[in-house]
């Protein structure tokens, strides 16, 4: 772990990118690979991304950090990210500089995202009715943020449970 720590501090500075998107304080460490699978980005992405896990912060012990390039915050959904990464930093970067920082926030309600698992869901005999969900937090982590179907009530785990509507 001291070395780890080391480490981190000597050399593992990833290259500046001079075009796209920097997500900072992810936590805990390992949701950056949820994040790229939210953001539908794959190896067949046309452009470099850095994605550092576990890597040690002052502040949040571990944490993950995200660099995307020629990537624009208009291609993001950010109630998504919200959802699963709510306190963590987006920071759009235009010719190497910072032309704009966001702090990540959960939403109350969330809608068209994500498809009712209940069996009996209203969603899921009528096709025009669109999933709905209300954000429950606890603790105020983003391990613990679950939605409960303003339809059938039913509470599900953020990813775990829930199929994303593609
Ligand atoms: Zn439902």
């Amino acid at each position: 772990m001291e070395n780890d720590e080391l480490a981190d501090k000597k050399q593992l500075i990833v290259n500046k990118i001079d075009n796209g998107i920097v997500i900072d304080h992810i936590t805990p460490a390992g949701t950056a690979f949820l994040v790229l699978q939210a953001l539908k980005i794959d190896n067949h992405y046309p452009h470099s991304v850095f994605v550092a896990i576990n890597v040690s912060s002052k502040r949040l012990g571990r944490k993950d950090v995200l660099k995307i390039r020629n990537i624009k915050e208009s291609d993001l959904n950010l109630e998504m990210l919200g959802l699963l990464i709510a306190g963590s930093n987006l920071v759009v970067i235009e010719d190497y500089k910072i032309i704009r920082k966001v702090r990540l926030e959960t939403p109350e309600f969330t809608r068209g995202l994500f498809q009712c698992p209940g069996h009996s869901c209203i969603t899921k005999l009528h096709e025009d009715v669109e999933p709905e969900f209300k954000v429950i937090k606890s603790n105020g982590t983003n391990e613990s943020v679950k939605l409960r179907c303003i339809y059938c009530d039913k509470i599900f785990d953020v990813f775990q449970t829930l199929t994303m509507v593609s």
